[in-house]
């Protein structure tokens, strides 16, 4: 199964597709964590990347397609997968067709997780990540045993630089004004499912689960 999972930053997304990906024994493949990765390992793509990444901006296409295609091109994809990230336009969804349709593979589904402002601003102002592992942690909804320290690997925990509040507003506006388009591409195409994502992560991933099993 080939799900894309959407939703503005602070939805979930990242968690509930970690989850789905143990669940369902899909690849979980993430955009905003594969550019991590090359950030932090100084990659000729990393260093084009990063300015982007910071002000809470739209990596440019070409970059980010070269990125997917190589990930597509691992071994794990095959059994199917998690798209987290990506697309965020209408023009990367077209992109990703095309990619895929090389590959003789389509979307099954595509999850659009539904969220208020308010929620998301509390999320995200709280949301801890690990350095080491990627792990996600929340100060007041999802606390580490200790403090600062990652409960899965021992690394240390931090908050992501576009985690701040001001970047989180222009994140959810350059959301809002790209998602129209792709939800409209998504609902025509038949395969959009939208979800409430406010409740609790184990409620949402119950939802998600069922409709995924549904569909397979
Ligand atoms: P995320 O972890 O999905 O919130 O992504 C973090 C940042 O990575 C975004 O604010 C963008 O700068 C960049 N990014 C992630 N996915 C994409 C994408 N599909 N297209 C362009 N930029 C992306």
């Amino acid at each position: 199964m080939r799900i894309v999972l959407l939703g503005p930053p602070g939805a979930g997304k990242g968690t509930q597709a970690k989850a789905m990906a143990g669940e369902l024994k899909l690849a979980h493949i993430s955009t905003g964590d594969l550019l991590r990765q090359n950030v932090a390992q100084a990659t000729k793509l990393g260093l084009e990347a990063k300015d982007y990444m910071n002000k809470g901006l739209l990596v440019p296409d070409s970059l980010v397609t070269m990125m997917l295609e190589d990930r597509f091109g691992q071994a794990d994809v095959k059994n199917g997968f998690i798209l987290d990230g990506y697309p965020r336009t209408l023009n990367q969804a077209k992109t990703l067709d095309a990619i895929l349709a090389r590959r003789a593979m389509k979307i099954d589904v595509v999850f659009d997780l539904d969220s208020s402002e308010a929620v998301i601003v509390q999320r995200l102002s709280g949301r801890l990540v690990c350095r080491k592992c990627g792990a996600l942690f929340h100060r007041t909804n999802m606390p580490p045993k200790r403090e600062g320290v990652c409960d899965q690997c021992g690394g240390q925990l931090y908050q992501r630089d576009d985690d701040k509040e001001a970047t989180i507003k222009k994140r959810l506006a350059v959301y809002r004004s790209e998602v129209a388009a792709l939800l409209e591409y998504y609902r025509t195409a038949g395969i959009l499912t939208t979800i409430s994502a406010d409740d609790d992560a184990a409620v949402v991933l119950k939802k998600i689960i069922q409709k995924a099993r549904s569909i397979k």
